[in-house]
């Protein structure tokens, strides 16, 4: 592909630059690409009605072409112009959790464009919370498809540096607001099947969502990866997230955990090779050798959602072999950032 000029701009989120957004909306309007922030990740924008501008996400990104896009909205108006039918439930969800770090799929009306939902006839839906996203959208017309700015199977990008490591030469323009909130994708639900069903989990979880509206069933692929199912979102069969080095995730009894790690990476050091280990600010003491990084505390599972991709983004850059990470609990954003890590680790796990 053809490298063009990428502009950076930073935005303070609390003292959101006109000029800076209104530049973002033309480059949208006129097919460009821009990647904005949002409380989940960074997105890489484009018109989601212009299958042309849409199009060109999937080569920045080297997107497969079957991998639908989220589009994302401000307000209830604009989701009914874009889908045929919204049930009930879907109402009251979004009563309850948008703007927010959640997307509905529905059956799409005749306005959005084949080349947005990869050929389906369904469409994925999110209303994001983040200022400076809200603005781009408006701004870029109310329809913005954007996945994840990142290279397709390295991890999503949560600080605009990630995004210009990946997408620079490659798109118009990055809007740098920062570090983002979560750092896990939205959890994706899929309203056209009843009971509703958890396509991707996030940081609204499925206790949250059966609280509200009663039964809510979890894609079988996603509890047990190695079954022959393909996942109902596109997306999720790829080996996403995935780190250079091969990552294997260590369970159990966490003494027994550290002492396994500990003499996984001393045979590794041995051999001369650079070893990465995740562990938490509880545990991070307990590593005498290798490269070893706190992914959070355990106490709050939501600093381990915001650094997981960062982490691993880091030990591209030290050019690590091996990482070993400890395993995490699978309640609530767990089960989020289990789902990612056992993606990033193409399932290799060792139970002791
Ligand atoms: P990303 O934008 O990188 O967070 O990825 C979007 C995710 O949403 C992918 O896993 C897609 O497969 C999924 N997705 C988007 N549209 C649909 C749809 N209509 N049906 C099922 N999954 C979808
Ligand atoms: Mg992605």
């Amino acid at each position: 592909m053809k490298s063009m000029r990428t502009i950076i701009e930073k935005i303070d989120k609390n003292k959101i630059n006109t000029y800076i957004i209104r530049e973002a909306g033309r480059i949208l309007r006129e097919g460009g690409l821009v990647a904005f922030p949002t409380e989940t990740v960074y997105g890489l924008g484009a018109d989601a009605l212009n299958e042309h501008a849409a199009q060109k996400i999937y080569a920045a990104k080297g997107r497969p072409s079957d991998n639908p896009l989220i589009i994302h909205i401000t307000n209830m108006d604009d989701l009914a112009k874009i889908t045929s039918f919204i049930p009930e439930a879907a109402k009251v969800i979004a009563d309850k959790y948008w703007p927010g770090p959640l997307t509905m799929i529905f059956d799409k009306s005749g306005i959005v464009p084949y080349g947005t939902t990869g050929g389906l006839d369904t469409v994925a839906v999110r209303m994001p919370s983040h200022e400076i996203a809200r603005e781009v959208i408006d701004a870029g017309g109310g329809y913005i498809a954007a996945p994840s700015a990142n290279t397709s199977g390295r991890p999503s990008p949560t600080t605009a540096l990630h995004v210009e490591e990946d997408m620079t030469g490659k798109i118009d323009m990055i809007i740098d607001g920062g570090s983002v909130d979560i750092g896990v994708e939205s959890t994706i639900l899929d309203m056209t099947v009843v009971p509703p069903m958890i396509l991707r989990p996030g940081a609204i979880t499925r206790e949250m969502l059966t609280e509200l509206i009663g039964e809510v069933s979890v894609d079988k692929t996603l509890i047990t990866p190695d079954s022959k199912k393909t996942p109902k979102a596109p997306g999720m069969k790829y080996r996403h997230y995935a780190p250079k080095a091969e990552l294997t995730i260590v369970e159990g009894e966490i003494k027994e955990v550290i002492a396994k790690i500990n003499s996984l990476a001393a045979e590794k050091l041995e051999e001369g090779l650079k070893v990465g280990i995740i562990g938490t600010e509880e545990t991070v003491g307990c590593y005498p050798a290798g490269d070893v990084k706190s992914i959070g505390t355990r106490e709050d599972e939501a600093t381990i959602a915001g650094s997981l991709y960062g982490i691993l983004r880091e030990f591209d850059n030290d050019g690590v072999d091996y990482i070993y990470s400890e395993a995490f609990a699978t309640g609530g954003i767990g089960s989020a950032i289990m789902n990612r890590l056992l993606k990033a680790a193409g399932h290799h796990v060792i139970h002791i």
